[in-house]
């Protein structure tokens, strides 16, 4: 167990980060964020901060030393840098080699018995007629690492927009479009001793590829999916012998729960648990790398939503707290670039 004054490090210096830092700091540790960049809202929060490249190994050696325990808020941190601290790691950095590419990732799921859409490695040009001609179209085309948010991906309507495609030559993945009635994810929070627990799942509704709005309860094409949904993410928990939050995402269907994509880490679509549960997705994580127990994962409340505010919105984000069941939380984020995450709103309503 890690006690209260212990150091957790952070790689990664996005808004999940400071979320995490901030359930830290109420439980009394101390958080160091390590992260190249600029912008870095959870360093504004944290106890010290390590502005540096991943590759710089020197720096990432004085990171650890100053840290009992390390976990990420961003799924992109390069693994090789990674292996000199492993040990100090929660979870595991093969959960990050399994979640950074979208085919292994697929793959790996499949192996447990879970559904991803009908997929095809896309590796040179004509790779994408072969794979339109077996899956059809429509269909989606997504770069195999660092996509996020809807970025790296593509849209193929028809044979036509796949014979136009101009391939840069990175590996890539073409999936079937799915004709879904609803999007939802799993947030669970595995701890040391494999203790899993999970939140209620949202209803999340995407526009341009980024989360808008989680919304709980569910409708009933997700609440009668969940259970299946579940059983997989527990799978993929055990497997990789997890340790903290990890979620899937899913697509409700007629034929059941389809796979999308799995984060291995706190997720958007769990903010709403900071208010809206009641223990928050960001303190079960906290406790569940420490080696303390887990929280009570309950929801409070009949409703919860959750909206992002997103780009130039942030500017007038307050007025929604005209609303006195509003809470808004902005990420201290200076640039409002288009479809940027800014910060988000939770509602939770009682009856
Ligand atoms: P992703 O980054 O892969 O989660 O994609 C972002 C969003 O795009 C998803 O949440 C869906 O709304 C949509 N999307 C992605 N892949 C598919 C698919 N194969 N079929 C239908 N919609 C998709």
């Amino acid at each position: 167990m890690i006690a209260p004054r212990g150091t957790i490090g952070i790689l990664g210096g996005g808004q999940l980060g400071r979320m995490l830092v901030m359930a830290a700091a109420q439980m009394g540790y101390r958080c160091v964020v390590y992260a190249p960049g600029r912008d870095c809202v959870a360093a504004e929060v944290a106890g010290d901060f390590f502005n540096r490249e991943w590759n710089d190994a020197g720096a990432m050696a004085a990171f650890a030393q100053q840290c009992d325990v390390i976990t990420w808020e961003f799924e992109n941190v390069p693994v090789e840098p990674l292996q000199p601290i492993a040990e100090r790691l929660a979870p595991h950095p093969r959960a990050l080699e399994t979640a950074q590419d979208r085919l292994n990732e697929k793959r790996f799921v499949e192996q447990l018995g879970g559904r991803p859409a009908p997929y095809a490695p896309v590796d040179a040009p004509s790779d994408l007629a072969a794979a339109v001609e077996r899956i059809g179209t429509p269909g989606i085309l997504k770069t195999r690492r660092d996509g996020y948010d809807g970025k790296g991906q593509w849209r193929i309507g028809n044979a036509r927009d796949a014979e136009g495609f101009s391939h840069t030559g990175e590996p890539l993945v073409y999936e079937g479009f799915v004709d879904f009635a609803a999007e939802f994810s799993v947030v669970l929070v595995r701890g040391r001793d494999g203790e899993v627990r999970y939140w209620d799942s949202a209803e999340n509704v995407h526009q341009d590829g980024i989360l808008a709005t989680s919304t709980l309860p569910a409708s009933d094409a997700v609440a009668g999916q969940v259970e299946e949904a579940r059983a997989l993410a527990k799978q993929v928990a055990d497997a990789l012998d997890y340790v903290g939050v990890l979620t899937l995402e899913f697509f409700a269907t007629a034929s059941g729960p389809v796979f999308n994509e799995m984060a291995p880490r706190v997720h958007n679509s769990g903010h709403w648990t900071i208010e809206g549960a009641a223990t928050s997705q960001f303190e079960n994580h906290i406790r569940a790398i420490c080696g303390l127990p887990l929280g009570d994962t309950a929801t409070i409340g009949a409703s919860v939503t959750m909206e992002n505010v997103i780009g130039k919105d942030a500017a007038t984000a307050h007025e929604c707290l005209a609303d006195s069941a509003a809470h808004l939380h902005l990420y201290g984020k200076s640039a409002a670039r288009k479809g940027r995450k800014m910060g988000h709103v939770t509602r939770v309503h009682r009856t």
